[in-house]
C-alpha cells in the first residue's frame, strides 16, 4: 500500500500559542520535534502493517515549509521539504492508496479550536469549494480526490478531527489535544497521542480500500474571501478570475485540483 501523509504544525501535541508554531523562537524549535515524533511514529506504523511506499510533505509554511527536524527522520520515507503552496501536494498520483494528515487544523472561524486558521490567518476569512465551507484539509481532500485518493486519518485537536469526520464520514481520527480556545487547550501526553495515531492509522490503513474519494459536480469554483479589499488586489484585473466584491474572489476549474490551483497562478 502507498500513502501519502501531508503535516502541519498546529494541531500536534503540545502546540498552542502562535509562537510554537513561528521560525525563529525557542518554542518553535521544541514544536518542530514534537512535529517530528508524530511522524515517525506514522512512518513506523504504516511500515509495520506492509506499506511500500510512504511520502510526507512538510506542509506548514507558506512558501518554504521547512519543519520537520532532518536528522531526527526515521528511515521507511521520502520527505518532501521546503516546497511551496504553488507546488501543491507534489507527488501525489493516483497510486496512492489514502492521503493522511498529521498535526492538522480546524478551519478559521471554528469555536474552541487551537490556532484556527484557513492559509493565512492575517488575510483570509474564509474558503468555499462549491459553496461547502473548506479550510486547509478540506482543500487537500478535495484536491487528493481528483486523483482518486480518499482522506483516510487526520491528527489534530478534536475540533480538527471533527471537521475531518463532517468532510468524510469514514475517516479515522486522532485526538492529540482538547481545544478550549485560540491558544489553549487540554493536552494528551505524548505516551496517548502516540497510542492514538498509532491504533487511528491501523485502521484507516485496513479500510482505506472502502473509503470513497472526496469529488464535486464540475466546473468546480473555489471562492476565497479574503479580511481586506487590499489582499484580493491582485486579482482584480485578472481575466480567469470572478469578483464577487472587492475582497472575494471566485476561481473556476474543470475539478477542485484546477479550481484550486488557478488561486496561486
Ligand atoms: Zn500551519
Amino acid at each position: 500500500m502507498r500513502f501519502y501523509i501531508i503535516t502541519d504544525l498546529e494541531g500536534v501535541e503540545g502546540v498552542t500559542l502562535p509562537i510554537q508554531t513561528e521560525a525563529g523562537n525557542p518554542m518553535y524549535e521544541k514544536a518542530r520535534r514534537l512535529l517530528t515524533r508524530e511522524v515517525n511514529i506514522a512512518v513506523e506504523t504504516l511500515r509495520e502493517i506492509g506499506a511500500e511506499e510512504i511520502i510526507v510533505l512538510d506542509g506548514h509554511g507558506a512558501n518554504q515549509a521547512y519543519n520537520l527536524v532532518y536528522e531526527e527522520l526515521v528511515n521507511g520515507a521520502r520527505y518532501v521539504m521546503g516546497s511551496p503552496w504553488s507546488n501543491y501536494l507534489p507527488l501525489l498520483t493516483s497510486n496512492f492508496d489514502g492521503l493522511i494528515q498529521i498535526g492538522a487544523h480546524a478551519m478559521a472561524g471554528t469555536k474552541g479550536a487551537v490556532l484556527d486558521h484557513t492559509m493565512s490567518s492575517r488575510s483570509w476569512r474564509c474558503a468555499y469549494l462549491n459553496d461547502i465551507p473548506v479550510g486547509e484539509m478540506g482543500i487537500a481532500a478535495f484536491y487528493a480526490g481528483t486523483s482518486g485518493v480518499p482522506l483516510i486519518f487526520v491528527s489534530g485537536d478534536d475540533k480538527a478531527c471533527l471537521e475531518a469526520k463532517g468532510l468524510v464520514s469514514d475517516v479515522e481520527t486522532a485526538i492529540t489535544k482538547y481545544g478550549l480556545t485560540r491558544t489553549s487547550a487540554i493536552m494528551l501526553p505524548p505516551g496517548e497521542v502516540e497510542r492514538n495515531i498509532k491504533d487511528g492509522l491501523k485502521r484507516a490503513a485496513e479500510k482505506a480500500r472502502f473509503i470513497k474519494p472526496l469529488s464535486l459536480d464540475s466546473p468546480v469554483s473555489f471562492k476565497i474571501e479574503f479580511l481586506l479589499a487590499e489582499h484580493a488586489q491582485r486579482y482584480w484585473n485578472r481575466e480567469d478570475v470572478e469578483l464577487l466584491d472587492p475582497r472575494t474572489v471566485i476561481f473556476k476549474g474543470k475539478d477542485a485540483r484546477e479550481a484550486v490551483e488557478r488561486w496561486y497562478l
